[in-house]
């Protein structure tokens, strides 16, 4: 049974009534992941229009929340902005939930965990830290001392609130370079207080590893793309980081889980990054999936996988010739062994066969019996290449798939999947 991803918007401005007459033309679709807040990004991204929404043509998130829940009071010192509409009255939450209830639907809200607007007297000791000292916006850090106790508190009150039973869990890693602006230093983090602590504790001295960092940065700079790429890839010191960073998440994800199970009986999904480039982010699927079962990732092969790839190679590169370069050297970070230059992943993106390969690498890498999901990009795309993006997807290891998403997909590929089915 596949599942699709909604937004607030798309409730509030559409109606649940449309909603679920659209998606009902997908068959096989039993669950809906309702974003529960919301990340700061363009809606569609990056460019484009709402196709089907009556009352605007975009929407630009700030992340906020967007559930009728008081979020400072549920933890005071640290807490997500809520959204104006939730103010004002709006409960899009609600309004699927009611208009679905007795149906065939599961309604899941999707939460964003380490990123978006948050506020409280602790958010300075909660924020990632990047290699210079520099806060990175609008992230908070796995390690921070409040996350883990004030999402749980949250996860538990909307349980309690809404009666939902099953929670997508989001951005459960650290920063990649994307954002409002291309920030490849975003990836060097984080060095709070608290990580320092813990890496050096797991035998990694801060110092010695900002200083590798730092030389890394001053390849990129110097347009030494192969040198830069082979200190990520051989150097023990980054592999040591490496680890300490999946050691983070993979505690703070087991350890968010067990904390919100005392207070609620809930299930949870994982939504995470493409195996390729998910162990860079500090997300470990072996270590990952013996604290959960289901998860999703979302290999869409026109879109480099769902990475910046452009805008990262665009930062450090300045013509052709040095944009192949820099492209290579990503390739090869990543290992990838497509015979693909960078004008024709611009123009094409990665081949087919990323689906259905990163699909067997999630089986090979995950815990026995794991449900797998893979994300297809429906938006921005003709109908004849969701198709094979579809077919390729059913063929892999995964066992279904999750369209993302509703809000973004011209009404003809709505056609174009039920007919797959
Ligand atoms: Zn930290």
């Amino acid at each position: 049974m596949s599942g699709i991803h909604i937004h607030p918007h798309d409730i509030l401005d559409e109606g649940p009534e449309q909603i679920v007459k659209r998606i009902g033309v997908l068959r096989d679709v039993r669950h809906i992941f309702t974003a529960a807040n919301m990340m700061f990004e363009r809606n569609p991204y990056p460019a484009g229009i709402l196709p089907h929404n009556p009352k605007r043509t975009f929407v630009q998130s700030t992340g906020t929340f967007h559930l009728a829940v008081d979020t400072a009071s549920v933890y005071p010192d640290l807490y997500q902005k809520v959204d104006e509409t939730i103010r004002m009255g709006a409960d899009p939450l609600r309004d699927i939930l009611e208009r679905t209830r007795g149906t065939e639907y599961e309604i899941v809200p999707w939460l964003n965990v380490l990123n978006g607007y948050f506020t409280g007297a602790k958010l300075r000791n909660n924020r990632v830290i990047d290699f210079r000292g520099n806060e990175v916006d609008h992230w908070l850090c796995p390690n921070g001392e409040d996350v883990l106790p004030m999402w749980s508190r949250l996860l538990a009150e909307v349980h309690r609130e809404y009666g939902c039973r099953t929670f997508m869990i989001d951005r459960i890693r650290f920063p990649d370079w994307a954002g409002k602006r291309t920030n490849p230093g975003g990836l060097f983090s984080c060095f709070c207080e608290r990580c320092r602590k813990g890496m050096e504790a797991h035998g990694l001295d801060p110092r010695r590893m900002i200083a590798v960092m730092e030389n890394v940065a001053d390849l990129l700079a110097n347009k030494q793309f192969s040198q830069a790429q082979s200190v990520i890839t051989e150097s023990l010191l980054f592999r040591s980081w490496i680890r300490f960073r999946q050691n983070s998440v993979t505690a703070f994800v087991g350890g968010l889980i067990a904390e919100t199970k005392k207070y609620a009986d809930v299930s949870f999904w994982l939504d995470l990054w493409p195996p390729s480039y998910a162990w860079l982010l500090g997300q470990d699927y072996t270590e990952l999936t013996k604290h959960c079962g289901v998860l999703k990732h979302f290999p869409y092969h026109k879109l480099g996988g769902g990475a910046d790839v452009q805008g990262l190679i665009e930062y450090f590169a300045a013509d052709a010739a040095e944009r192949e370069e820099a492209f290579g050297a990503f390739m090869r970070l990543f290992r990838f062994d497509y015979e693909l230059s960078y004008r024709e992943f611009q123009q094409k993106g990665y081949p087919i066969r990323f689906i259905g390969e990163e699909n067997g690498k999630v089986r090979a890498l995950s815990a026995p019996g794991t449900q797998i999901y893979s994300g297809v990009q429906m938006w921005n795309l003709p109908a004849q290449e969701l198709a094979e993006a579809i077919i390729a997807a059913k063929a892999s290891d995964a066992d279904d798939v999750i369209y993302y998403c509703y809000g973004w997909a011209e009404e003809e590929l709505f056609a174009t999947a039920a007919n797959i089915m």
